[in-house]
């Protein structure tokens, strides 16, 4: 697993790339754990991480609230290695933010604290949140170069495990939909 890497969402290069993306009206695509607060690093992860993860969420809010035309999208939706990226706090945080929209990754051979499937099936609290918010998730993986459909694990394959359990109208959303619009020009 990669280590430990801490950047605050509201540095002044970051708003600048916030205000660069929304002229431009290209999204970002951020890639981060949810800590609310800075807490002891856990012990499953030793060195070379620090002794201490970052609270990001402030900052991160701040870079939110920065440009709300600037479209973010942050990826991990369903992959919390640390066990704040809750249904919960993503349900705030997209009521708080417009501008902001997540990609929905489920590895299951890092399956991570909360996955939104268990045993195939999605769980209710992660199917509500999409339901509730259904312009906001795309469909991920995280998955740099897929390996083919037919290897054991593929995220390919369980993302459309995933999609296959969403009604008709919120898959072709989370699907295609959503990401043409959020990418298109
Ligand atoms: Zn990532």
């Amino acid at each position: 697993m990669k280590d430990y890497e801490y950047a605050p969402a509201d540095s002044p290069l970051m708003l600048l790339l916030a205000d660069i993306a929304a002229e431009h009206n290209v999204p970002i695509d951020l890639h981060m754990e949810a800590l609310p607060q800075t807490i002891p690093t856990p012990a499953e992860y030793g060195p070379p991480n620090p002794r201490e993860l970052h609270g990001n969420i402030a900052a991160f809010e701040k870079l939110l609230a920065h440009n709300p035309r600037a479209k973010i999208i942050w990826a991990h939706a369903g992959s919390d290695n640390i066990g704040y990226r809750t249904p919960e706090l993503s349900r705030r945080l997209l009521q708080a933010h417009p501008n902001l929209y997540m990609e929905i990754k489920y590895d299951p051979g890092f399956p991570g604290k909360d996955p939104p499937i268990v045993d195939g099936k999605l769980k209710p609290e992660w199917l509500k949140l999409y339901s509730d918010f259904p312009d906001r998730f795309i469909i991920g993986s995280d998955q740099h170069f897929d390996p083919p459909a037919s290897a054991p694990l593929a995220r390919a394959q369980q993302n459309a495990l995933l999609l296959n359990q969403l009604p008709p109208d919120l898959r072709k959303k989370v699907a295609t939909e959503n990401a043409l619009r959020i990418y298109g020009h």
